[in-house]
C-alpha cells in the first residue's frame, strides 16, 4: 500500500550520538575548509586505509575523480579507459578536461571492467591512434572489487596511471588490502546514498606523495597567497568544510557496523532468491574478495523460462512503496557519450537490462526487511 512508509534504496544512516559532533564543531567555528577537523578526518581515512599514502578531503566524488585526471596529466585530446557500467560521475570528469573517453565492457565475475577487453582495447587504440591512453579509471561496483590484480599490472605492462574509483567500495577489501589503496589514484565519495555520508564529500587518496602539494593548491583556486589574490594557475573550489569534515569523522566510528550491516542485508536477500531459479545474485567469486554489499543486486535469467522479469518484480515492489532501482545505464549507451569509442561484448548491457538493485541501506530495519520480504515472496510465489 502507497500509505506504508517509504523504504529507500540507501539513505544517510545517521546515529544520536553523531549530532554532538557538530554541535561541537560549530562551537569552534571552523565550518568552513582548510580547518582542523578536516587534516583530521584526513588522517582518520589514512588510518582506515591503511594507507601511507597522502588522502585529501574534498568536497565530492565527482571533484576527487576530476583531480585525480588531472594530476595524472590527462590533457585535451587525451584518450581515458573507463568501465561502461557505472554512474555518470565516473566518466563525467573526463569531458571537463575536453579528452576523451574509451569505454570498456565488464566481466561476468565481478560485473566490473574486463581486463581481456580492457587490453585488447588499448592494443586497438595504440594501432589507430599511435597514442598510448593516458588513463585507465576502473570502478568496484556496488562494492564488490574489480580484478585488480590483473588490472593493475595491465596498467603497468603499458605504464597508464591506474585511477581506482572506490565511491561504493569503502570497506570493501581484495585479498585483505583495502580497496582504495592499490590504484596509482584513489577516490571515494561520501554522498548520501553512500556507505558513510558527509553530505555532500569526497576524498582522493595519492600514491605519489610529491603530487600532494599540487592536489591540495588545485582544490583550493591554485592560490599562490591570500592577501593579494595571486593565482598561478586555473583552480578549482574543491575543499571539503569542516561540517562535513566533522560529520565524516563521527561516521568513519561506525563503518565497521555499517558495513556488517550491509552485508547481512545481501545475506538476507540471499536466503529468499537462492531457491530461485530464475535469479541471480552477484556473489564474491572466490575467497579474495570481500564486498561490502552496498546495493544488493540481482540479475534476472534473460533466457528465463518463466517470463519473471525485473519490470513486473519492480512495480510489486514500487506498489508497496518500495524503492528499487535498475542496475547502471551503461555509459556507452548515455547520449552525450555515445559518440565515443566502446569495446566489449554486451555485458554491460545485459546487466541493465535483467539486473535490479534492491533496499540497503545499514538502517533497514526488521520490519522493513520484513515487507521486502513478502512481496518478492508473493511475486515469486505466483
Ligand atoms: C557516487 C559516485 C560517484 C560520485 O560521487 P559524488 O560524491 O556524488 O560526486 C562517482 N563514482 C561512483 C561509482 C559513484 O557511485
Amino acid at each position: 500500500m502507497k500509505d506504508n512508509p517509504k523504504i529507500w534504496l540507501s539513505p544517510p544512516h545517521i546515529e544520536d550520538d553523531e549530532k554532538q559532533s557538530l554541535n561541537d564543531l560549530i562551537d569552534s567555528n571552523w565550518v568552513t575548509t582548510g580547518g582542523p577537523a578536516t587534516t583530521a578526518f584526513e588522517e582518520d581515512l589514512k588510518r582506515y586505509l591503511e594507507v601511507d599514502s597522502p588522502v585529501v578531503a574534498l568536497n565530492s566524488g565527482t571533484s576527487a575523480i576530476h583531480l585525480a585526471l588531472l594530476l595524472a596529466g590527462v590533457t585535451r585530446g587525451d584518450s581515458v579507459m573507463c568501465q561502461t557500467m557505472s554512474f555518470v560521475a565516473t566518466a563525467n570528469p573526463i569531458l571537463y578536461i575536453g579528452a576523451n573517453p574509451i569505454f570498456i565492457d565488464s566481466e561476468m565475475e565481478t560485473w566490473n571492467m574486463c581486463p581481456e577487453t580492457l587490453e585488447n582495447a588499448i592494443k586497438k587504440e595504440i594501432e589507430n591512434d599511435g597514442k598510448i591512453p593516458a588513463a585507465i579509471i576502473v570502478v568496484h561496483s556496488y562494492g564488490m572489487p574489480c580484478k585488480i590484480d590483473e588490472l593493475s599490472e595491465i596498467s603497468k605492462k603499458y605504464n597508464i596511471p591506474l585511477i581506482e574509483d572506490a565511491a561504493e567500495a569503502l570497506g570493501s577489501k581484495y585479498k585483505d588490502r583495502k580497496c582504495g589503496s592499490f590504484g596509482d589514484f584513489a577516490t571515494f565519495s561520501f554522498n548520501g546514498n553512500k556507505i558513510i555520508t558527509t553530505g555532500t564529500g569526497g576524498a582522493l587518496v595519492i600514491k605519489n606523495k610529491k603530487l600532494e602539494k599540487n592536489a591540495r593548491h588545485l582544490a583550493n583556486q591554485a592560490k599562490t597567497s591570500s592577501f593579494d589574490y595571486d593565482h598561478d594557475v586555473l583552480g578549482y573550489n574543491y575543499g571539503m568544510s569542516g561540517l562535513s569534515a566533522a560529520m565524516g569523522i563521527a561516521q568513519l566510528k561506525g563503518v565497521e557496523k555499517k558495513v556488517n550491516i550491509r552485508r547481512a542485508n545481501n545475506w538476507f536477500y540471499w536466503e529468499i532468491f537462492d531457491p530461485i531459479e530464475e535469479v541471480f545474485m552477484l556473489k564474491e567469486p572466490i575467497l579474495s574478495f570481500y564486498s561490502n554489499f552496498w546495493l544488493t543486486t540481482i540479475l534476472f535469467d534473460p533466457k528465463g523460462e518463466n517470463k519473471l522479469n525485473k519490470d513486473d518484480l519492480r512495480k510489486c515492489l514500487e506498489a508497496e512503496n518500495i524503492e528499487c532501482r535498475m542496475l547502471w545505464k551503461p555509459l556507452h549507451q548515455q547520449s552525450f557519450y555515445s559518440k565515443y569509442n566502446y569495446y566489449g561484448t554486451g555485458i554491460a548491457e545485459m546487466l541493465y537490462l535483467n539486473g535490479l538493485c534492491l533496499p540497503s541501506g545499514s538502517s533497514l530495519s526488521m520490519e522493513e526487511k520484513e515487507r521486502i520480504a513478502s512481496v518478492i515472496k508473493d511475486y515469486f510465489k505466483n
